[in-house]
């Protein structure tokens, strides 16, 4: 059966010396986890976490990265520099990165290649912002882009992505998804992998809820079928918030 994944999503918090710090205080409590254990921080802290958590249960993701593999796009970062540092997952298409920075589906597409070109293991976010749940286009919006991102991605390289479901209205904004729209639109997203794929691929497949994800609403979120694990903004800058979180998935 599929197991749970729970990545932390750090955003552009911690500096070099608090992220050593909570990386310290959350290896001891999360290192007996029945589930997967991922911590997504700004690159600037990917050598420390990389250092850090060598030889324990907690793998290292950057939250974004280039499509080109070099070239003259000041201030990007490719995939295969993470690759080559020893980074292993990347956060692609997060609604921050949709919203502040132009991302759309076709350059989620180019990074989500590129991604698995370099080998690295890609956490694909997908969701819709508030206005489009109050219009009724939930399905049609997640759908999209799930299909766009996936295009020219093998049954075997689906083995390396994990897709978080991150309703836009709840992200950073204390306004969870119930767990049973999490349910449903996880079960969704599943389906549609189903049609793109197959049954197999599709039960195989790790599908996150995100948004507002924490200690007290984890159990519940995590009960769900189809939810098989969580991606974790504001509590996972917190060791006993995360690692509590850690646990209900565990
Ligand atoms: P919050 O948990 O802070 O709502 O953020 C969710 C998120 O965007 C994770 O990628």
């Amino acid at each position: 059966l599929r197991k749970a994944v729970i990545a932390g999503n750090w955003k552009m918090n911690k500096n070099r010396a608090e992220a050593k710090a909570l990386i310290e205080e959350i290896k001891p409590l999360v290192k007996d986890a029945d589930c997967g254990v991922i911590v997504c921080v700004p690159y600037t802290n990917l050598e420390t976490a990389l250092e850090l958590c060598k030889g324990s249960n907690v793998g290292v993701g950057a939250e974004n990265c280039h499509w080109a593999k070099s070239g003259a796009f000041t201030g990007e970062i490719s995939a295969d520099m993470l690759a080559e540092m020893g980074v292993e997952y990347v956060i692609i298409g997060h609604s921050e990165r949709r919203q502040y920075f132009g991302e759309t589906d076709v350059t989620v597409n180019q990074r989500v290649r590129a991604a698995l070109d370099a080998g690295l293991r890609v956490i694909l976010c997908v969701g819709e912002l508030l206005e489009q749940r109050e219009q009724g286009i939930t399905e049609e919006i997640c759908a999209m882009q799930t299909k766009v991102a996936l295009q020219g991605v093998s049954e075997a390289e689906l083995e390396r992505i994990i897709i978080a479901y991150e309703p836009v209205w709840a992200i950073g904004t204390g306004k969870t998804a119930t767990a049973d729209q999490a349910e449903e639109v996880c079960a969704f997203i599943r389906s549609v992998v189903e049609k793109l794929y197959n049954k197999k691929a599709a039960d195989a497949l790790t599908i996150q809820y995100g948004g507002s994800m924490n200690a007290a609403n984890a159990d519940e979120l995590l009960s769900k079928k189809n939810v098989d694990g969580g991606l974790i903004g504001g509590a996972s800058l917190k060791a006993p918030d995360f690692a509590a979180i850690v646990k209900a998935a565990s």
